[in-house]
């Protein structure tokens, strides 16, 4: 069975709670597409009020991230139930910002794998090579330590609905984007991985996009790649562009 799309947009730290709404009103008419999942992962903030927004569409709403305890004394963190309760259906979880300015390191990023499954959210599990690693021959060894860290006790079926998200660090927010040689290679590679960890049903089954300045003009080509299932992206999720990328 084929794969469903699934483009997601990164907000990052950029919209308030009333620009987000403004943004979601932008975007409504233009991301209709019911061939396509489109998902708006957004600062904890513009959950309720984009959740609100999009109610009744095409459009779900994810999370940029969460943390690993129920409940407690965690102060400025988020819990997974939270954010099922405001109506989040996934979270992105490893985002190389997250990775580098925050210090997450794989035990950690697993242990959010395991609780987003435990609270019934979608993780989409970003992982990728600095340029240096790059040049160095290694990409492929570092994205398969990466994921199979972060997948230590994830069951197949479990892998299965989930996301993956390839991103070479030095193509986000660059404007320097893969190849769509160098992204299908690597999401090929992650593929033929997850089949090793687990099975071919579960590999032909789990989605894995392509993140790094995926834009309004190369999205087409990028997404025509037979193991690129999708996009995440940054940049161009803040304005009508994304809407275009929807539509590639
Ligand atoms: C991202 O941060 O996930 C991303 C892909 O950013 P950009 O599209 O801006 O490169």
């Amino acid at each position: 069975m084929a794969r469903r799309r699934i483009i997601a947009g990164n907000w990052k730290m950029n919209k308030t709670p009333s620009e987000a709404k403004e943004l979601v009103a932008l975007l409504a008419p233009l991301v209709k597409n019911d061939d396509v999942d489109v998902v708006y992962c957004v600062p904890a903030i513009d959950i309720v009020p984009v959740a609100e927004a999009v109610a009744g569409t095409n459009v779900m709403v994810g999370a940029e991230n969460m943390y690993i305890e129920d409940k407690g004394a965690f102060t400025g963190e988020i819990s997974p139930d939270m954010l099922v309760d405001a109506g989040v259906k996934f979270v992105i979880i490893g985002h190389s910002e997250r990775r580098e300015y925050f210090k997450e390191d794989d035990t950690f990023l697993n242990k959010k794998v395991l609780k987003a499954f435990e609270k019934g959210l979608t993780p989409i599990l970003c992982c990728g090579e600095t340029l240096e690693q790059r040049e160095a021959g290694v990409t492929l060894d570092w994205i398969r330590l990466q994921i199979k860290s972060d997948l230590q006790g994830v069951s197949a079926e479990q892998a299965a609905s989930m996301v993956i998200a390839y991103e070479p660090i030095w193509a986000i927010g660059t404007g320097r984007t893969a190849t769509s040689e160098q992204a299908e290679e690597v999401c090929k590679a992650i593929r033929e991985l997850i089949c090793e960890i687990y099975d071919e049903a579960t590999a032909e089954a789990i989605r894995i996009q392509y993140g790094g300045s995926m834009n309004a003009g190369n999205a087409a080509e990028l997404l025509s790649m037979p193991n690129i299932d999708g996009g995440l992206i940054g940049g161009a999720s803040l304005k009508a562009d994304f809407a275009q990328i929807v539509n590639a």
